[in-house]
């Protein structure tokens, strides 16, 4: 049993799945991943493995033939996943975050068609919003879909799918009306067939986006010319109501990268903590040098704040409560935390930190995914600011 990032007040069913994953992550994961990830190569085994422990609907309600799971368990599994490789928890990212708009948002024929697919994984999930323009200010998006009879014909570029060549079913935010703002954007359940090039008539993928890190998943522009899909594929029947659905998306989606800031600074801090006990300078261990000790020391506060912060902030969000504060707070925290703590750990191993023949090396390229994904440092600082006004507002004037 580790000493750190742990959880209180957990059910059995809960720390049993948790540990089931944890032995998954150690036997199937760690020893395979770095290879993997040199070779940008796609994890089959692993999300076979992952498909095989129910976990693509780990939060599809049961009826749907999910695990019926909280956010909680969720977040605690994309720590896990992420302390093995940051890319296996992105495979079931996007699609946890579409299976949640649809159960959240979508009508009873849309969550009756998907959810029990995605559920078995036979029906993978992306998500869409940004486009080569704008990623932050999602409200600019010029992707536009045009009605035509009982269908809509959709042009534009979008960018930065994860799962964009795999996914056979991509939520996409476009705009339906122009001139009404927020109000005037829908959010399409695309259906295609996974791979690249012409996947669907006027719907092309066309290629794999070569990445710093975060690699083995596919990351893919999607350029819709001309695409017909029908009205009835609009997430909850009615245009106009997208930006709302994909926030909320997002909102989840925060939890979850901040979990993976977690694991991933979870994994970190094992490596150096072993690393400092086996090399030796002047005579002793690196560790019996106060300064890689105090840097341990420093690396660990920051790896349990990271994991209580994102706990209390997937808790919220399971009692129901709006959660954007909480959860902007535990993404900003987690993934500032993580490239520290990181970076630290590449410290304390020295020039072989440098070599790709160590764990750590990957950690570092990965890390910085976690300051921009499901938005930016900044943008969290915003949402953060903005509510912290809005409790603390001042009535005096
Ligand atoms: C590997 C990867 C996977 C991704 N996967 C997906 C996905 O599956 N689906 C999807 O839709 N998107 C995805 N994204 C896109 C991601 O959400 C965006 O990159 C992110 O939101 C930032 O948008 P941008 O890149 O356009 O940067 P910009 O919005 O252009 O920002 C550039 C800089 O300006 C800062 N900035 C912008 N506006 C403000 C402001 N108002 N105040 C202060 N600072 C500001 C930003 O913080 C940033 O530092 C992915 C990105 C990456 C790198």
């Amino acid at each position: 049993m580790r000493r750190l990032a742990q959880t209180d007040g957990l059910t059995d069913v809960q720390l049993e799945m948790l540990a089931t994953v944890r032995d998954f992550v150690d036997k199937e994961i760690l020893p395979v991943a770095t290879a993997l990830e040199h070779a940008d190569a796609y994890p089959s085994q692993i999300v076979e493995g992952m498909r095989e422990m129910g976990l693509f609907g780990l939060m599809i309600p049961e009826e749907y033939g999910g695990l019926g799971e909280s956010l909680l368990t969720y977040a605690l599994v994309v720590e896990e996943l992420s302390r093995g490789w940051m890319s296996v928890s992105g495979i079931i990212n996007t699609h946890f975050i579409v299976a949640w708009m649809i159960r959240q948002h979508g009508t009873p024929r849309q969550k009756a068609r998907y959810l029990p697919r995605m559920a078995e994984g036979s029906i993978r999930g992306a998500f869409s919003m940004s486009e080569p323009d704008c990623g932050s200010d999602v409200s600019a998006i010029k992707t536009r879909a045009v009605a035509d009879g009982d269908s809509y014909v959709i042009d534009g570029q979008k960018m930065w799918l994860t799962n964009g060549a795999t996914a056979n079913l991509v939520a996409t935010l476009v705009r339906t009306d122009p001139e009404a703002g927020h109000r005037g954007m829908t959010t399409f359940l695309v259906d295609k067939e996974p791979g690249f090039g012409e996947v669907e008539p006027g719907l092309t993928v066309p290629g794999k986006i070569d990445k710093m890190g975060y690699k083995g998943v596919d990351t893919t522009e999607l350029i819709f010319t001309g695409h017909r899909v029908g009205a009835a594929q609009i997430l909850g029947g009615e245009p106009g109501r997208g930006f709302y659905q994909m926030m909320d998306g997002v909102e989840v989606g925060r939890v979850n990268v901040a979990a993976r800031g977690c694991g991933v600074a979870l994994r970190a801090f094992e490596l150096a903590v072993s690393y400092a006990q086996r090399r030796e300078t002047f005579g002793k261990r690196i560790a019996d040098h106060q300064a890689v000790q105090f840097r341990l020391a420093e690396m660990a506060a920051k790896v349990e704040a990271a994991h209580q912060m994102t706990v209390m902030a997937a808790r919220r969000k399971d009692t129901g409560e709006r959660n954007d504060l909480e959860a902007g707070m535990a993404k900003y925290l987690a993934g500032e935390y993580c490239k520290e703590v990181v970076e630290d750990a590449f410290r304390i191993h020295g020039g072989y930190g440098y070599s790709k023949q160590y764990e750590i090396e990957r950690l570092y390229r990965e890390a910085p995914m976690l300051l921009i994904g499901e938005g930016t440092a900044d943008i969290q600082k915003m949402i953060i600011g903005r509510r912290l006004l809005e409790e603390y507002a001042d009535r005096s004037a």
